[in-house]
């Protein structure tokens, strides 16, 4: 650590932020204290190691806290829980950092940054995975893939496990097999009283039931253990699009698709200006297109039967499906989302994809000013529509789509506020179509407590009972927040 006080506190103290929202100074020989005694780093401003570890995925959110802990294991977490709620500090913690309202940081607080901790070890026998809550979705993928297992993770490859995991999680596989927190066996969290604790079906299950969608919220979870399925380590897919032109027959195809289609296909729709990419012909870069991300994990000798629908649209301009590791096809999409653009996204989940929906869609397409923007519809109906309603509180069962409008655009854009107000004012137009539900991972910075309430919906109330129960003073704030009954808001 450099020397304390660089943060805008004098040479022997810090300043940093409270929960209440004032400011306090933490004298140095407790900093000290705090640095001995941990074995991570601490960081300051100063620090040339700060720059990475506070750099967020969305570019338009910039926050500086006032100190960072990297742990290098539970123990140091639970040092640094302890001392943010001894000091009354304004906490965040940190998986991957890519969530987009940038709920990783709070701006002059105290960050834990877990990106240390990315150990992933797989028991094949057992088809189990545990991983350290500083992994990224790709670093789960590489080892389980090892032995032609997976579990359902996002399609970003550069996305972290934990926030991911947290809020619910979606991919490729989750039409087999749930949302990802349907596969999660166990975790182990350090709770805002700084204890370390399991939680399970059979350990802590009310703990266990709140993690599973609102996870976020009780404390920093330390390693996850989920359940594996076989996957790979070949599957088929790829992009496949067709000019924009086309529109109305590729939707009414991706609608049989996903009414008829088998699990072990899962097809992301997604109407955009083609970006201007090497496997994209130049004569239809900047030219708006219907593509689909395809994603097959069957026996590859049924490929044919279930591509046949999207092969029979025929004359694509980008054909891109083929054979291909499983890790290549979790990663296909990292490059469409650079680290560092400006992103605003509106999403909803939806049941079904009525004729309206389809024709909103296709407008707003061909309205959208945005040259980097997206219209997104994706599958992820089957597993997770079978289990309990009230199984974990991730809740949204009756949900088969996810699909919203998705801003990107490069940090200098002059015309960000009219691109902003262009995202919300196409929103208003997709949102009917809604089950009420949204996805708590996907909302933005703007988005308020009634966001959080339509989220967990009937699961909300218990939710705020088992915040009373877990973080009474509310330590873990820095997310989409649910207060606790009765309780410190
Ligand atoms: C390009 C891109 C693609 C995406 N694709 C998908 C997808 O396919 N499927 C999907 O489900 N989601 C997807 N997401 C959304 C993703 O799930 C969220 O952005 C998620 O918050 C990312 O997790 P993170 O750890 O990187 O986030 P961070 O920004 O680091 O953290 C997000 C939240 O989680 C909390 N948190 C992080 N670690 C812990 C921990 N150990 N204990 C307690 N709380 C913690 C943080 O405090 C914060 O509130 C995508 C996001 C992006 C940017």
């Amino acid at each position: 650590m450099s020397e304390v006080g660089s943060n805008g506190g004098t040479a022997t103290q810090t300043t940093i932020a409270t929960r209440g929202g004032s400011k306090t100074t933490i004298p140095e020989e407790a900093v000290d204290a705090f640095d001995e005694r941990v074995q991570g780093r601490l960081l300051v401003p100063t620090d040339p190691e700060f720059e990475a570890a506070t750099r967020l995925w969305n570019g338009m959110i910039e926050k500086s806290p006032a100190l960072v802990v990297q742990p290098t294991g539970t123990a140091d977490v639970a040092d640094a829980v302890n001392f943010a709620r001894e000091h009354d500090l304004e906490l965040s913690v940190r998986g991957g950092g890519h969530n987009i309202a940038g709920t990783a940081l709070a701006d002059g607080g105290f960050t834990i940054d877990m990106s240390e901790l990315r150990g992933v070890i797989v028991d094949p026998k057992a088809q189990t995975v545990t991983a350290q809550a500083g992994c990224l979705l790709r670093d789960v993928d590489r080892e389980t893939q090892l032995h032609g297992l997976a579990t359902p993770l996002g399609f970003v490859s550069e996305t972290g496990l934990a926030g991911l995991t947290l809020g619910g999680g979606f991919g490729y596989l989750t039409r087999r097999f749930g949302w990802t927190v349907d596969n999660l066996l166990e975790v182990e969290i350090v709770t805002a009283d700084g204890e370390v604790r399991r939680a399970s079906r059979d350990e802590n299950e009310d703990l266990f039931w709140a993690i599973r969608g609102a996870g976020h919220n009780f404390g920093v979870i330390t390693s996850f253990t989920f359940r594996l399925h076989e996957v790979g380590p070949m599957v088929y897919g790829g992009l496949i699009a067709w000019p924009f032109d086309r529109a109305d027959e590729v939707l009414d195809t991706y609608r049989e698709l996903t009414d008829e289609g088998p699990r072990e296909l899962t097809v992301f729709h997604i109407l955009r200006r083609a970006p201007p990419a090497p496997f994209v012909p130049e004569e239809w870069h900047g030219k708006r297109i219907c593509a689909m991300a395809v994603c097959y994990t069957g026996d590859l000798d049924d490929v044919d039967d279930a591509l046949a629908p999207i092969r029979g649209l025929g004359d694509p301009v980008v054909d891109l499906l083929q054979e291909q590791p499983y890790t290549q096809l979790q990663s296909y999409l990292d490059a469409t989302q650079p680290k560092g653009n400006h992103y605003y996204w509106k999403t909803e989940f939806a049941s079904e994809l009525p004729d309206e929906l389809c024709s909103t869609v296709r407008e707003l397409t061909e309205e959208c000013p945005i040259p980097g923007a997206q219209l997104v519809l994706a599958h992820i109906g089957g597993a997770l529509n079978e289990r309990d309603a009230d199984d974990g509180s991730v809740g949204n069962r009756d949900a088969r789509f996810v699909y919203g409008v998705a801003g990107m655009w490069e940090p200098d854009e002059p015309n960000e506020d009219d691109y902003r107000q262009w995202v919300r004012d196409a929103w208003e137009r997709l949102r009917p179509f809604s089950t009420g539900g949204n996805y708590v991972n996907f909302q933005t910075a703007d988005e308020g407590e009634e966001r959080v309430r339509a989220t967990y919906g009937e699961h909300f109330d218990r939710l705020q009972e088992s915040k009373a129960r877990y973080d009474p003073e509310n330590v873990f704030r820095t997310n989409r927040n649910i207060s606790p009954a009765d309780g410190d808001r």
